[in-house]
């Protein structure tokens, strides 16, 4: 559960990520792309024609202290005005950044706005991923992991924050859309910080389903205080691969969510959505 498809930066399409999935062996996939629901209706035919379970979301981008924090939304209706108002403001002020990003890098690099969309498959969520994939065809680098890591962290000066909403009102607005939202990858601090106790619960207030703690990036010691945190306060946990396709080393099953978190989401999101096919039948 929880992967990415060319309707933002991973690098198949969403028909492939079912198919990619189903060869992997895994029950059920999430199709989660970044602040956009424009890879839904291409995946759920996908699973309908193949017998693959499905479950659409979205992965909002919120921030919080200047830190980003992605949330992933399981199940929402992907009609509602107010949650496509706000992605749809995400979604613009994506691109605003990406254009200032490139517009820092042109200072050192031989690179323009017009080869990064030539890089953004038409229709799709840009984000550094697509700048990265730039700079590796201009020679700049090897990867995309490398180019993030040599030149599009933060530290080179380069990368600008995402305007997002606050989490809080994020979660707020999922829950209005009958989503189910989870804090993506929460443990992946260097130095094993985590989201604050006290802040835990506010977004649990908020409505906050669970925290994915099964997640390929996330770090040992911060799974650990999570954990801990979970069982306190009884919070679902979930898991995922975070698929990207080759935008990124993440295998499929290399996170996974129990049946029994899954049937939780099932009951508390629009259910109607979901692909089940003989899965959870
Ligand atoms: P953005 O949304 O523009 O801030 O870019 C963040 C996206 O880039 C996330 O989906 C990450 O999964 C992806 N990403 C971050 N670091 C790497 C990396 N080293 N290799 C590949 N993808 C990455
Ligand atoms: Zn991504
Ligand atoms: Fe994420
Ligand atoms: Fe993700």
């Amino acid at each position: 559960m929880h992967a990415h498809s060319s309707a933002s930066d991973g690098t198949e399409s969403p028909a492939q990520l079912v198919q990619q999935a189903q060869e992997a062996d895994l029950d059920i996939v999430a199709i989660t792309d970044h602040d956009t629901f424009a890879g839904w209706e291409e995946a759920r035919a996908k699973a309908d024609e193949s017998g693959m379970g499905l479950i659409p979301g979205v992965e909002m981008s919120t921030q919080h202290e200047g830190k980003s924090i992605h949330i992933v939304s399981y199940l929402p209706d992907p009609h509602d005005v107010a949650l496509n108002a706000e992605l749809e403001t995400i979604r613009k002020a994506r691109k605003s950044r990406a254009k200032v990003i490139v517009e820092n890098l042109s200072a050192d690099f031989d690179i323009s706005w017009y080869e990064v969309e030539k890089h953004t498959p038409e229709g799709a969520v840009v984000g550094r991923p697509h700048i990265a994939d730039t700079l590796v065809t201009l020679g700049y680098a090897a990867d995309r992991s490398r180019a993030f890591h040599e030149i599009l962290h933060p530290k080179f000066g380069y990368t600008i924050p995402l305007y997002a909403p606050s989490p809080i009102h994020g979660i707020e607005l999922i829950r209005a859309a009958g989503g189910v939202p989870v804090l993506a990858h929460p443990a992946t601090n260097r130095h094993g910080h985590v989201i604050p106790e006290r802040y835990l619960l506010e977004l649990l207030d908020a409505g906050l389903f669970g925290l994915e703690i099964d997640h390929p990036e996330n770090l040992p010691e911060g799974k650990r205080k999570l954990l801990t945190l979970a069982k306190k306060h009884n919070i679902p946990i979930t898991g995922s691969s975070d698929w990207h396709g080759f935008g990124k080393e993440n295998r499929f099953g290399d996170g996974l969510t129990e049946r029994a978190v899954l049937e939780e989401i099932l009951g508390q999101g629009h259910e109607k959505f979901a692909v089940l096919n003989s899965h959870l039948a």
